[in-house]
């Protein structure tokens, strides 16, 4: 059965800007871009954000503020890492390391992006933490499309189309 609500294993096309409630600052915003396509119910959007707008119509609106543990968890100590600055040494003949810089590293898992936030002669601080855990943050979405999953899509665990995977 496929209702016209966002519901499981629907795919869903929302356009939405993302605000940090304290000072009102957006952090992203589908704003000019194409609408935004997820699979509802395979771990593609946070969990807090299919939550909140699951039963959501077409043309629907809502607006709704997540804490860090509903959006991009809690920041973990654990994953800011002490790295030798020599293991920069290629790298860095092209562009030197500045605090602030994203970089890319490759993982066992695949590619994890951290931030430098210190850097010494002798060392890297890496922080792997999303760049929004620990932080509330307030959605304002609006449902613009929404359709059952293929079966393709639904093997994938992702949306296919416009704003969403491409193959
Ligand atoms: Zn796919």
């Amino acid at each position: 059965m496929t209702d016209n609500t966002i519901s499981e294993n629907s795919v869903a096309s929302v356009h939405y800007t993302g605000t940090l409630p304290d000072s009102g600052e957006v952090f992203d915003s589908s704003e000019g871009r194409d609408p935004l396509t997820f699979l509802v119910g395979h771990k593609q959007m946070i969990p807090g954000f299919e939550e909140e707008m699951m039963g959501a119509k077409v043309g629907e609106r809502r607006e709704f503020t997540l804490t860090a543990e509903r959006a991009y968890g809690e920041r973990d100590d654990e994953a800011v890492l002490q790295i030798p600055r020599d293991n920069f040494a290629q790298l860095e003949e092209q562009s030197p390391l500045e605090v602030g810089m994203q970089l890319v590293a490759q993982m066992p898992h695949g590619p994890s992006p951290f931030t430098v936030t210190e850097l010494t002669d002798e060392t890297v601080t890496a922080d792997f933490n999303h760049a929004l855990s620990g932080k509330s943050l307030t959605f304002s979405v609006e449902v613009v499309e929404l359709r059952a999953a293929s079966e393709e899509e639904l093997s994938h665990g992702h949306a296919h189309g416009p704003g969403g995977h491409h193959h």
